[in-house]
């Protein structure tokens, strides 16, 4: 029997997986990344952690590891390229390391591309096809600290001239609005992810000083992040509301300009989307209808991740499954 083993690392925590190649995930293991140890005590770690689940398998063949980590990096040179997520990992060869070790080949991916192979191939993209035609066309959104999308256009993940295709959180949704990690302003980002929805809750403070959210927060608003307004929001907080159908408003955009630009048939919403699901979909789903053409409107089918918490992982697989050029 023959199996691939998978790696997503993360800013807190690290998965490393073993599936058969048909999806079928055999056995997992969750870790603290410890990012302050730096990159050669974590890969060292992941190594031996390889190492105790392959011990299971003495007589199975491992076909190669995939490998799912936030941008930048390089995937052709399978270097990790100092993410936000993982201060000091710069120019990180994970791929060399891991190729090494186990003397398979290794892959590396973004998250968002490593996610939307994961959705096109176990995840919306296969739900779609029990129902009717194979789907060609799927967008994967990352939605977190930043805001990414990976794309899969007919068939195949695009990556664009140099790698960097997919950047949607960093087109512009408000002409000199707030200010973006980037440098620039008004960007998707900067209006929409995780610290951007906190960032908006703050702002209100003094007219909402009631909210639920700073009850949630341990009456600490520094503390509040988009869990917190979300939360607040789905027990029917005011302010959490007013939050979310803003962040609904400026997400919806963003997609509209994407459902007119590629007319996809599924756009996957990764995080807060898949955990909130028809409560912040729906408000996204109306704006979207509301902004992008009536016939790519019909195209396309926005929802939830339903790889949910597994979503990472089968990323992973999917990275080494892969077959599109520039892998
Ligand atoms: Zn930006």
């Amino acid at each position: 029997m023959e199996y691939i083993a998978g790696v997503d690392i993360g800013g807190t925590k690290i998965a490393a997986t073993l599936f058969r190649p048909d999806g079928e995930l055999l056995a997992k293991v969750v870790f603290p990344t410890r990012v302050e140890r730096g990159p050669e005590a974590a890969l060292a770690e992941i190594r031996t952690r390889l190492e105790e689940l392959r011990r299971g398998r003495p007589a199975e063949r491992l076909l190669g590891i995939g490998i799912s980590c936030g941008g930048p990096l390089d995937s052709r040179t399978g270097l990790i390229l100092s993410p936000p997520n993982l201060p000091g990992w710069a120019s990180v060869p994970v791929t060399r390391f891991l190729s090494e070790a186990f003397r398979v080949p290794a892959r590396l991916e973004n998250d968002a591309n490593a996610g939307a192979l994961a959705e096109f191939r176990f995840g919306a993209g296969r739900a779609s096809a029990a129902s009717g035609r194979p789907v060609r066309n799927l967008v994967f959104m990352t939605m977190g600290t930043g805001i990414g999308a990976g794309l899969i256009l007919d068939g195949r993940l695009y990556r664009g001239a140099t790698g960097l295709a997919g950047e949607i959180g960093h087109t512009k949704i408000i002409p000199g609005g707030p200010e973006c990690g980037c440098g620039g302003r008004g960007c998707l980002e900067a209006l929409a992810a995780g610290p951007a929805i906190a960032r908006r809750a703050r702002e209100r403070r003094k007219e909402f000083p009631a909210s639920r959210i700073w009850t949630l927060a341990g009456g600490r608003p520094e503390a509040v992040t988009a869990a917190e307004v979300f939360a607040a929001a789905a027990a029917g907080d005011r302010l959490g509301r007013l939050v979310v159908e803003e962040t609904a408003y400026y997400l919806g955009l963003g997609l509209a300009n994407l459902v007119n630009l590629l007319n996809p048939e599924v756009i996957v919403l990764g995080t807060i989307a898949t955990r909130y699901g028809d409560f912040f979909l729906e408000p996204v789903r109306r704006v979207v209808a509301a902004e992008a053409w009536p016939d790519p409107v019909a195209a396309v089918r926005i929802t939830g991740s339903p790889l949910g918490d597994l979503t990472g992982d089968y990323a992973a697989l999917a990275v080494f499954l892969d077959q599109s050029p520039g892998a």
